[in-house]
């Protein structure tokens, strides 16, 4: 296959929509470069005595609205491209949304699964030390992505409360409740997708009850979402998938017994009984009404889409379906939930969570859910407007939301000096 320039394709996005919106320019070139880049190689000492030097990225790509905002993933496929693609998406999530952030997003190119917990506490601690020059709770809020969590957001939280001599809770959100965390917080990205695929569901006239999904992916995103959805709506969840592969079964998984197998065979749904074993490939072809990617990156390509026979697509991931690919499905009359709205639960809790760290002041879970889906609905909403008021697609109104909100603060701000 050929190599996707992940941050081309998403200003491939960027560009159909500012044409639709006929946005200015000049301003249209302000807000698709990243305003920092920073870039770090740093050394680890290893458990054997030796030292291997580790490289990483952190991108604040648009600041007009807010402190930059947005995760933290490790990965061996990480590039500053990748990240500058995810800090881009960032900026435009937390728009739709209207939470008052920028974007920003930071990774290191490591398999932490090939580390132990000492060497992953070092990497974490000296990679925190070396971003610590862009990050602040008023400038820069790093969080968990993929193959992050709260245990490494709490030794991030240390480190910059080490480094600055008192605790710092608004630095790092996806912490421990125990450290400042908020109620809520590891479930936030699911429970949007389910919000979104609730609307997806009523907006397209489907019946929630009856409806078969397949989700690809079961880290924190997915295993939440199909919980969620199956739980609070009903919907059928007939394949789920991870790393190991995948698994099928018609009449419905139950999830909370998938997870509990998981949680027991090294972290994998491999091998689930009360199932047939699929592949990652024959999940995304099946014949469902929701396909949910909620994995990495460019899963519908220009290679499978012609084989996809979902109605509705929910984008759990970050960039699942290449721009060429999404013309194909568009075509084909498939409704997609783009991610950067689909996706915006996590960083919406990250909001409620950093706010209650600067007040030291907490709410009760109820409330954060009752937060979360008010601001979910309404950015469907408004997103769903704007797609009959441009006659364009659901990626591209988002984007003119989001790309309306930033332009105007652009605007109002003004060009220093
Ligand atoms: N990594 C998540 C995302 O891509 C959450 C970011 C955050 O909470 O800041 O949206």
């Amino acid at each position: 296959m050929a190599e996707i320039n992940l941050f081309e394709n998403a200003l491939k996005q960027f560009r159909k929509a500012a044409k639709v919106m006929e946005l200015d320019p000049c301003l249209a070139d302000v807000l698709m470069h990243p305003k920092r880049e920073l870039t770090v190689n740093f050394p680890v000492r290893m458990d054997d005595g030796s030292v291997k030097v580790f490289t990483g990225h952190r991108v604040q790509h648009n600041i007009a609205r807010g402190p930059a905002k947005g995760g933290i993933r490790y990965h061996p496929s990480v590039t500053l491209d990748e990240v500058k693609a995810l800090a881009f998406w960032m900026t435009w999530k937390c728009a739709v949304v209207g939470i008052p952030y920028g974007g920003g997003k930071g990774g290191v190119a490591v398999d932490p699964s090939k580390l132990s917990t000492g060497e992953l506490e070092r990497l974490s601690r000296r990679f925190f030390s070396e971003i610590q020059v862009i990050i602040g709770e008023d400038k820069d809020i790093p969080a968990p992505d993929v193959n992050t969590n709260a245990q490494i957001m709490s030794w991030f939280m240390d480190t910059y409360s080490m480094n600055v001599g008192h605790s710092v809770l608004g630095i790092v959100t996806g912490k421990p409740m125990d450290i400042g965390g908020s109620a809520g917080r590891p479930e936030a990205t699911g429970r949007g997708v389910r919000v979104v695929t609730e609307e997806a569901i009523n907006y397209k006239g489907l019946d929630a009850e009856s409806a078969t999904i397949a989700v690809q992916g079961f880290g924190n995103v997915g295993s939440y979402a199909a919980k969620l959805i199956k739980d609070e709506l009903g919907s059928k969840i007939v394949a789920l998938s991870d790393v190991s592969g995948g698994i099928y079964n018609p009449d419905g998984l139950d999830i909370d017994d998938v997870i509990a197998y998981r949680d027991q065979n090294n972290g994998v749904v491999k091998g689930y009984p009360n199932a047939k074993a699929i592949t990652n490939e024959e999940l995304l072809t099946l014949d469902v009404d929701i396909l949910i990617p909620a994995a990495l990156e460019n899963a519908i390509t220009m290679e499978n889409v012609n084989d996809v026979r979902a109605k509705v697509i929910v984008e759990g991931a970050n960039g699942p379906v290449t721009p060429e690919a999404e013309e194909i499905l568009l075509e084909k009359g498939i409704f997609i939930v783009p991610d950067f709205l689909a996706n915006a639960g996590g960083v919406t809790v990250s909001y409620f969570e950093w706010v209650q760290g600067l007040q030291w002041y907490f709410w009760d879970i109820e409330d954060v859910r009752k937060a979360l889906h008010k601001i979910m609905r309404q950015a469907f909403s408004n997103v769903v407007n704007t797609m009959h008021k441009y006659n364009t697609d659901m990626r591209t109104a988002a984007y003119i939301v989001a790309i309306d909100r930033v332009a105007t603060a652009t605007k109002l701000r003004g060009i220093y000096p």
